[in-house]
């Protein structure tokens, strides 16, 4: 049901939008201190489209120094939990309220479907603040056993500034993941959002204003990696940095932090997620999930099942399905049209690093069953058709590597103990899925993947009540749930002795 939304709707609403790429502090849209800009290029077109604010250390420096002062006064922290509580549902709420507008900003920056944007991004954000600000009156801290005449109270308190780093893929959604929990927990928060995707986040602070948040309390600096982002995670200030994007960068993340003032780290990483098919399972349910599992998104999801592992015996169906379901359901067309199910790939440098992998790929020796080639290129965009690679192995570029494209490695497998060698066969461990009919088996195999996620018969169901996040190189530290809110705590113990 596309009902009003249809291309035109979009396009008008598009003519009407004014794009605010400044940076968002204390409450205020503020230009860089360097007056620099850059121009974001539209992934759908290949148009320019926004100028946004170019952060470097000095801006970094003015958000920190903004946040510390707004956690320092207790202007958040020390409300009334219950009015914190109907601020952060007001948030939510607003975020709801304008998410068209969001859905739109969203799809200009990454080149996904606007009703995907809409019907996804926009509705998990609007949920996960929601999720958090329920909990905000609902947390106990705890008194310890002690001995008699003493109290041992253990407090669970904030950390004070923290500094989000966030990737383009999913910009509105990671937000959220962050956000929710770490101004929860009564944090003031500087947001670094990736550099293609920064219309959302600024948006999404503005609305926190509106809604009852105090000024300072969450600020949005945007700018490029090396710029804005490693000032934040090297700044003697902040005292934590939730970062999401790639293991190369969650590295070198890590390294600022030991250089610095020894802050805490969490990291939700890559991956190479296997999905295992045993010849026992229902073979259009896995079709489905594998290519759903790899392409949606197209393929820019860090835990898209970009392996699929299929006992040999029924290769040859199940890629015909996963052919069959590609082609019929999953549509690539230009954002604004009703029927896409997906569009364009984040910018032309990315996309050339997809087909670069690709034909790297056919090189090693990896056979294109089908897709995988750059389509609508008269569009100006920067679209890939989903495709699917067969006769490999596991030790091909296509199977290690995280290429970030609607781009699926098959590799065949004999017997179970094989199949588990190969699903364990990888840097990653973000998730995995088994499919077969056998629940001894199934049970057996998702205790023994290594990764933070393991489905059975399904693939990327989630929820809020549910962590999320990596084992291996894929990161630590969990997003979502209850849990979520440790990482942006301390405890803190008070004794006192008495009578
Ligand atoms: P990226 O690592 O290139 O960038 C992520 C963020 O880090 C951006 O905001 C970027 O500006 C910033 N950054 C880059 N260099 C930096 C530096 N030297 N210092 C500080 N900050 C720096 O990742 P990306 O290309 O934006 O996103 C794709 C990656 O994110 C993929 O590897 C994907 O698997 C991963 N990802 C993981 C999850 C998860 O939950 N595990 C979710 C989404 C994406």
């Amino acid at each position: 049901m596309t009902g009003i939304y249809t291309r035109d709707y979009w396009e008008k609403k598009l003519s009407t939008l004014t794009l605010e790429g400044r940076h968002f502090i204390d409450g205020e849209y503020r230009a860089s201190t360097s007056g620099q800009t850059f121009t974001r290029v539209r992934p759908m077109d290949g148009k320019p489209g926004a100028e946004l604010a170019r952060g470097n250390t000095a801006d970094i420096d003015a958000a920190v120094a903004v946040a510390r002062a707004a956690f320092e006064s207790g202007v958040w922290r020390s409300q009334e939990p219950l009015e914190k509580k109907k601020a952060m549902l007001r948030w939510a709420e607003l975020i709801r309220a304008h998410g068209e507008e969001l859905a739109l900003l969203e799809t200009l920056d990454v080149g996904k479907p606007v009703l995907a944007s809409l019907n996804v991004d926009v509705r998990l954000c609007a949920d996960g603040i929601q999720y958090y600000a329920e909990m905000i009156d609902k947390m106990y801290d705890e008194i310890a056993p002690s001995g008699p005449n003493a109290l041992a109270l253990v407090r669970k308190v904030p950390l004070g500034v923290v500094g989000a780093i966030t990737p383009w893929n999913y910009p509105m959604i990671i937000d959220a993941w962050k956000l929710g929990p770490a101004i929860t927990a009564g944090n003031s928060v500087v947001l670094k959002p990736a550099e293609q995707s920064s219309l959302s986040a600024i948006r999404l602070a503005a609305l926190a204003v509106e809604a009852g948040l105090p000024a300072g309390v969450l600020n949005v600096v945007c700018g490029y990696g090396e710029e804005a982002g490693k000032p934040l995670a090297l700044h003697m200030d902040v005292d934590m940095i939730a970062f999401t994007g790639s293991t190369e960068v969650g590295r070198l993340i890590m390294g600022y932090a030991a250089q610095s003032n020894v802050k805490r780290v969490a990291l939700e990483l890559g991956g190479k997620s296997p999905l295992v098919v045993f010849a026992d399972a229902d073979l259009d349910a896995a079709a489905s999930a594998a290519a759903w599992g790899c392409f949606y998104n197209s393929g820019e999801t860090c835990h898209a099942s970009t392996r699929l592992l299929v006992q040999r015996s029924v290769q040859d169906e199940l890629i015909g399905k996963i052919e069959a379901v590609t082609k019929s359901d999953i549509v690539l067309a230009h954002p604004f049209e009703p029927s896409a199910q997906i569009g364009a790939l984040i910018e032309e440098a990315h996309m050339q690093k997809v087909l670069g992998m690709i034909a790297t790929g056919e090189k090693e020796g990896a056979r294109r069953a089908f897709g995988a080639e750059r389509v609508l290129s008269d569009t100006g965009g920067y679209y890939v058709s989903p495709g699917v690679f067969v006769d490999m192995t596991n030790d091909m570029s296509l199977a290690r590597q995280e290429i970030f494209g609607p781009v699926l490695a098959t590799i065949p497998f004999d017997t179970e103990e094989e199949a588990l060698r190969l699903a364990n066969d990888t840097i990653y461990g973000l998730a995995g899925a088994v499919f077969t009919k056998d629940m001894d088996r199934a049970h057996r195999f998702s205790e023994a993947i290594h990764a933070g996620t393991v489905w059975i018969n399904t693939y990327d169901m989630s929820s809020f009540a549910t962590p999320f996040g990596g084992f291996k190189q894929s990161g630590f530290g969990r997003d979502r749930s209850v849990h979520a809110i440790d990482k942006y705590c301390d405890y803190k113990t008070i004794w006192q002795q008495f009578g």
